[in-house]
């Protein structure tokens, strides 16, 4: 009986060897998926068709907290009114900032629109260090994979190989992602887009398009009528491709603008969610990057 006791702990070794990863949205949980492998299990604590600046801490994200061995956030602030106070609940030394454990993707993110000022009153407080929304780009994808793979190579520096590895096979995809969006990128340039939220610089800026009026007069705050309005005069005149409104934001104002200026309404996840066709990273930038080249009509021949 006792020789099967080894061979029982060998078989059994693999998975307790799995690192427990926690990511606060779906994204990354997808990419710390791909980069992990099997060397890992991933949890996310919110998925793309919810809004990330306002994750509900639910007492069971607690207890992930404290179980975890990585902790994996997007930064820039996107988690700060919620993760900080649980982390410190949490009392987990494992992923306390600092520590290898605690992995922030953004690292090397140049932050755009980054406010001189932070008056809360006015509702800058929901970016108050730039726009966080840099998962909703390409390349934002990119550094987030290249902080996972760096960041768990840390944590566990004998998976260094399989990391990197599982890296280059996760860019190869993005890479040949990025061949096929080049003609929506093409059809992109100069198009003009209305917003609620500022989910798309990053993206504006890597396809050249525009955003020419947000519904929200201030990152996180709700609009006045006078500036309903003011946009809406803005859409009569200048026509935008679509008004790109995120899935928890098809409420009246939405539908207002919509039915008084007749522009079209996209409503798409801002992040993957569990379900297919955003159910992964890749897939979800795809339909999202193909949706916006689809607003745009055929340019006059
Ligand atoms: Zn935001």
């Amino acid at each position: 009986m006792y020789k099967l006791i080894p061979l029982l702990l060998l078989t059994l070794a693999p998975l307790h060897a799995q690192l427990s990863v926690l990511c606060t949205t779906r994204d990354l949980a997808d990419i710390a998926s791909r980069i992990g492998g099997n060397a890992v299990r991933v949890e996310a604590m919110a998925t793309g068709a919810q809004d990330p600046h306002r994750i509900l801490a639910k007492p069971s994200g607690l207890l992930k907290l404290r179980r975890a061995d990585v902790l994996i956030e997007m930064g820039l602030d996107l988690e700060h009114a919620w993760l900080p106070a649980l982390l410190e609940n949490a009392a987990n030394e494992r992923i306390a900032p600092g520590q290898p454990g605690f992995i922030n993707a953004s690292d090397g993110i140049t932050p755009l629109e980054v406010p001189t000022t932070v008056d809360r009153s006015r509702g800058t407080d929901v970016h108050p260090r730039g726009n966080p929304h840099y998962n909703l780009d390409p390349e934002g994808g990119r550094t987030i994979a290249r902080n996972i793979a760096k960041g768990l190579a840390l944590v566990k520096p004998e998976l260094k190989a399989t990391l990197d590895a599982n890296l280059r096979s996760f860019e190869a995809d993005l890479d040949a992602k990025l061949k096929e969006w080049a003609p929506h990128f093409a059809r992109l340039k100069g198009a003009k887009f209305v917003v609620r939220h500022g989910w798309f610089p990053y993206l504006a800026q890597r396809a050249g398009f525009t955003v020419i009026a947000d519904l929200e007069p201030m990152a996180g705050l709700e609009p006045s009528p006078a500036h309903v309005a003011a946009v809406m005069d803005l859409i009569r005149r200048e026509k935008p491709a679509a008004l790109l409104v995120p899935p928890w934001k098809q409420d009246g104002i939405t539908k207002r603008v919509a039915s008084e200026t007749g522009v079209r309404v996209l409503a798409l996840p801002v992040g993957c969610t569990n379900d297919a066709p955003y159910a992964t990273w890749l897939s979800w930038m795809d339909h999202l990057i193909s949706a916006l080249a689809a607003a745009v009509p055929e340019p006059a021949k």
